[in-house]
């Protein structure tokens, strides 16, 4: 199982952290080791002081293809979940400044906390709000309008580099205000009205 995230996919997100918007997908990876599932607390780690949420919808993959065509990639999800991308942002800017790969800011152990997967279909026709919610107060909110790719221009994209399987996932992005967590905040995220995660940092 794959695991992809992609950065810089909501304009409002790429001002705030003052980056250029840009030309193609940003595309990387998370290890399957960075899921976190059924709430589980999130423990912050020992290699960052500046942890940083970033909720993202996520759709996971229902079956195989490569290269596929714009026409038939909306055949390749009917599930969606909301994740987190946590990220140690001190140590990706470090990372970023020496030009290198961000992985170790993105995708260590339990970086990558996940609900479960809902029906895509009720929501089709519309924006799918989603939010986040910190110690209750609404701090990062979007729809999936608002994506600058696509969820179906993302799968033509990215498999044209890997080959997509059965139960991988693709992080989409996340809106403007991503900001820190700290021991002892609750995080709730929900699609609509519906709760889809409520964990606790520690
Ligand atoms: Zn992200």
């Amino acid at each position: 199982m794959k695991i992809f995230c992609i950065g810089r996919n909501y304009s409002d997100h790429i001002r705030e952290l003052s980056n250029e918007k840009p030309s193609a997908p940003v595309v990387f990876m998370k290890p399957p080791s960075a899921l976190l599932v059924q709430n589980k607390p999130f423990y912050i780690p020992d290699f960052s002081s500046e942890i940083h949420h970033e909720l993202e919808l996520v759709i996971k993959i229902c079956k195989n293809g490569k290269r596929i065509e714009p026409a038939f990639a909306s055949r390749y999800f009917k599930e969606i979940a909301l994740g987190i991308d946590f990220t140690a942002r001190d140590l990706q800017s470090e990372l970023k400044k020496k030009g290198l790969p961000w992985e170790l800011a993105k995708a260590f152990d339990k970086s990558a906390p996940l609900s479960d997967f809902i029906p895509l279909a009720p929501f089709k026709d519309g924006a799918i709000h989603f939010r986040l919610d910190k110690n209750g107060q609404t701090v990062q909110s979007g729809n999936h309008r608002e994506m600058i790719y696509s969820f179906e221009e993302l799968i033509v994209f990215i498999s044209q580099y890997f080959t997509l399987q059965m139960g991988d996932m693709i992080f989409t992005g996340t809106p403007a205000g991503v900001g820190p967590v700290k021991i002892g905040d609750c995080l709730e995220a929900y699609i609509e009205d519906r709760k889809m995660m409520d964990f606790d940092i520690k």
